[in-house]
């Protein structure tokens, strides 16, 4: 089949979900026989998120083949199931790179380089090579219409109508119809003047996707279809949601699936089905019994930062019957106040860079080791596991130090050798997805069911061989390790409810129709604490 291209894009306003849409777009696709790919173009002139402060960017999503992504890209796999790669999201700065590094080895002998036609050129390849051998690939381009930055972008797919044919190329514009409350009336203005600047650069939208938070009345819908000069069943309605799974099914419900096959004479391989879906929706949304699980982690005033790992608390937390409420807890307060973990049903230490919180992140390992909390640390959450086992079971000369991010080293959690020897920081993590082989009589095994796993890694340390020993004698489990490297992957405590922590990030491959292994035994143990409690 001839490959389809549907551009997602953004108007009026960032931040209104057009991650969720593109992926609840290809779910619905995928779901009806199609093979799908997706992909995310980012404006800015970082090579890749791995850099960038989560308070700037959110969390960095980190596909299987170690590629650092937008957290869009984690939508998108845990909306369809599809795996993403590096290749899925490509950024401005990666753009330009390739063409000046092309400039450089005279690829381009003789020519001027400019924005037309050697950057759109590169933006276009990158588009037909994500979609090579996928019936449909929906692209989502990053930012909002009208930034100086996306122009390129926005160019380059209107050209690629002329290139593909416009028949097989799908503009949808993800827009806000704002309610002004002292009017009472909803707003089609702001999405009628984004479509003008679409239609500046040469792109009719095709679908308008309204962002609302009000119902869009018939005449809302025939007067935007009007003024963006969009056939009206092509004026989708996306209210708010509770439950951001909802949004495929809101989209179903509007046969968005069929508005763009029919307008791309794509023949679907079967129905639409998603009956699992529907199932799991509702289950979810009739929960009632909370567990409380805090969070210990630094950028807890942007929840964005930990996209994944609420993702998974979520997943696993419906396969309990329960849904989570997360206590946000600033790491650093735990320090002197390990206590305001008591309310918790169960503690997570999620992954962070740098020292400051380290303390207190240790705190909580300690205190929920201590009170037999339930715990789960990823990544410096098994740093902080294991730092405060090594001080207070252990014994551990020097291990008082929290200062492994530093140069005075930890003694137990010590740099990767491969860091050692390139002794410099920055593009150097140990990144995607590794082997970690699992010990028999451990909980971890009996989670998983299985004893090889593949899981994302990203970071710089590890727990140093050196003291794999004296941690086993004095009772620290460790229940997996890479079958090749033999470096740590998962500690347990045993003679506790449930305090494991891995090396690697399992957030990110749970899925709310497969929630992962580890978070459902971990809210499972949250949950018998706080049935316990009640009692
Ligand atoms: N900063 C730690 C390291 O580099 C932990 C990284 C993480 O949690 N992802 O190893």
């Amino acid at each position: 089949m001839q490959t389809r291209y549907i551009f997602v894009l953004g108007g009026v306003v960032s931040s209104l979900g057009k991650g969720i849409a593109s992926a609840s777009i290809a779910m619905l696709l995928s779901r009806m026989g199609l093979s799908v790919t997706l992909q995310k173009f980012d404006p800015y002139i970082n090579i890749d998120p791995g850099t960038m402060n989560p308070y700037q960017h959110g969390e960095v999503f980190v596909t299987s083949d170690g590629g650092e992504t937008d957290l869009d890209l984690g939508y998108y796999e845990r909306f369809t199931g599809i795996n993403m790669t590096k290749n899925n999201n490509t950024t401005a700065g990666q753009v330009y790179n390739t063409i000046i590094e092309k400039e450089r080895k005279g690829e381009f002998l003789g020519d001027t380089i400019q924005v037309i036609p050697h950057i759109t050129d590169e933006i276009k390849r990158k588009v037909k090579f994500v979609g090579t051998g996928f019936d449909v690939v929906v692209t989502e381009i990053g930012g909002t219409v009208g930034d100086i930055e996306s122009l390129p972008f926005l160019e380059a797919i209107r050209q690629l109508a002329l290139d593909l044919g416009r028949e097989n190329v799908l503009y949808i514009l993800v827009t806000l119809v704002p309610y002004i409350e002292s009017a009472g009336e909803i707003k089609t203005k702001p999405t009628q003047h984004s479509v003008h600047r679409i239609r500046e650069i040469g792109i009719q939208p095709d679908i308008i996707i309204c962002r609302s938070e009000k119902h869009i009345s018939d005449e809302i819908k025939d007067k935007i279809s009007l003024f963006c000069n969009v056939q009206k069943d092509c004026v989708i309605e996306a209210p708010n949601v509770e439950n951001i799974y909802e949004v495929p099914i809101i989209f179903a419900e509007q046969k968005l699936h069929y508005i763009i096959t029919g307008k791309m004479s794509i023949d679907p391989n079967s129905d639409l089905e998603i009956s699992d879906w529907n199932t799991l929706v509702k289950h979810a949304n009739e929960i009632n019994s909370v567990v409380k699980i805090a969070i210990a982690g630094k950028y807890t005033k942007l929840k964005d930062a930990y996209k994944s790992v609420l993702a998974a608390i979520t997943h696993a937390s419906w396969a309990n019957d329960v849904k989570p409420e997360i206590i946000w807890t600033e790491s650093d307060s735990l320090v002197e106040n390990p206590d305001l973990l008591d309310e918790a049903d169960a503690v997570l230490v999620p992954g962070g860079f740098g020292l400051r919180g380290m303390e207190g992140k240790v705190a909580a390992a300690k205190y929920a080791r201590e009170n037999k909390i339930p715990y789960l640390g990823l990544c410096l959450g098994l740093h902080a596991a294991t730092i405060s086992f090594s001080r207070d079971i252990c014994k551990l000369e020097g291990a008082q130090s929290t200062e492994f991010d530093k140069k005075t080293p930890h003694p137990v959690i010590d740099l990767l050798p491969q860091q050692k020897d390139l002794k410099k920081m920055g593009g150097t993590m140990r990144l995607g997805h590794y082997a970690c082989l699992l010990f028999s009589g451990t909980k971890s095994l009996d989670l998983y069911g299985t004893n090889i796993v593949y899981e994302r890694h990203r970071h710089r340390f590890e727990v140093n061989s050196k003291y794999i020993d004296i941690l086993k004698k004095n009772g620290l489990v460790v229940a997996g390790i890479n079958p090749d490297t033999k470096l740590v992957e998962i500690i347990e405590i045993h003679d506790h409810p449930f305090y494991i922590a891995t090396q690697f990030h399992p957030e990110f491959q749970s899925n709310p129709l497969k929630p992962h292994p580890l978070f459902k035994g971990f809210i499972r143990a949250a949950k018998e604490r706080s049935n316990e409690r009640k009692r």
